[in-house]
């Protein structure tokens, strides 16, 4: 298969990447560029950041969070890594990916921020976990990490911290919120997240990205990520969302991008009306981070584990 842009110049250039929904075969070239327009075209579409603002990543190591580092650094953003030590399966797993985002964030000579979660708290994620009754590591994971990258972002002085979530995420999320109603949620599922309340602004460059398309921009590159996923994501629900839209996707190409398009467009806005009447924040009463309670859920879930210890 020849690449399509090449042909239309009259050249024969291969194509190495078929992007299926588009119905579009790149050669290396063409596909490189026409990703990191798609990352740009997303990042000024939803106002995500400008040249003048530092930018804190959030990167685990993966293909996704290496990707985003890489691009929004080659388009001239002044990024930040930021890596949580989370002491995964007996920090085996925790231990290689800090290696693998040390070595990248030497390679693209950008500075890494870490955070040890067993330096800082004295406790790795599963302990936490364990320590309180949940066998659900990765719901405990997600709400220390979310706190985390605020924590830091004030601390540091960043008001944007960006993620890697990828189109398979965002309409895996939007699937499992549907099934369940979940009507605040669902307003907040969003490309950008404002700052509010002392919250830094959250955006997600890759939300019309697939994983395929990711992978294939890992590879071009030459990045070196964690090839293993984190051993816990077997277990998230999120996992059996995403086998089923991979599924209609199969049948159906472009399933994924319309379902999730065409929510911010349409079913979105409605949401999000019903959420500005009823948020209100304040500080919590142990860190002083913003939280809707008294005392914040993470330091509410340590002040737990202290207890039955
Ligand atoms: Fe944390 Fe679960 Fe993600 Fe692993 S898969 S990093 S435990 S949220
Ligand atoms: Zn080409
Ligand atoms: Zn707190």
């Amino acid at each position: 298969m020849l690449c399509r842009i090449c042909k239309s110049k009259g050249e024969r250039k291969k194509a190495v990447v078929y992007i299926r929904h588009h119905r579009l075969a790149l050669c290396k070239e063409h596909f490189l560029e026409w990703f990191e327009r798609q990352v740009q075209r997303t990042v000024k579409k939803f106002k995500m950041f400008n040249k003048n603002e530092k930018v804190l990543v959030a990167v685990s190591g993966g293909k996704d969070s290496l990707s985003l580092w890489y691009v929004l650094n080659k388009l001239g953003y002044e990024t930040y890594g930021f890596h949580v030590s989370l002491g995964i399966k007996g920090w085996e797993y925790s231990k290689k990916s800090l290696e693998v985002c040390k070595k990248f964030s030497e390679r693209i000579n950008r500075p890494l921020i870490v955070f040890d979660l067993k330096k800082e708290f004295g406790y790795s994620i599963e302990e936490i976990a364990k320590g309180v009754g949940r066998k659900d590591v990765c719901s405990v994971c997600g709400t220390f990490k979310r706190y985390l990258m605020n924590r830091v972002a004030i601390k540091e002085g960043f008001k944007v911290v960006a993620t890697g979530h990828n189109l398979d995420d965002e309409s895996a999320l939007l699937l499992s919120n549907t099934m369940r109603w979940e009507v605040g949620y669902l307003g907040r599922q969003y490309p950008v997240l404002p700052e509010f309340g002392g919250f830094a602004r959250k955006v997600k460059p890759f939300c019309f990205l697939t994983e395929k398309e990711i992978v294939s921009y890992a590879i071009l590159n030459e990045i070196k990520y964690m090839e293993t996923g984190c051993p816990n994501a077997k277990e998230a629900t999120s996992a059996v969302y995403k086998r089923a839209l991979a599924m209609l996707e199969h049948e159906m190409p472009g399933t994924k991008l319309r379902f999730y398009k065409e929510f911010l467009e349409r079913a979105r806005p409605i949401f999000e009306r019903e959420l500005k009447e009823n948020l209100e924040l304040n500080e919590c009463e142990v860190c002083g981070m913003p939280t809707t309670a008294p005392v914040c859920s993470v330091c509410r879930t340590l002040e737990r584990l202290k207890g039955r210890c």
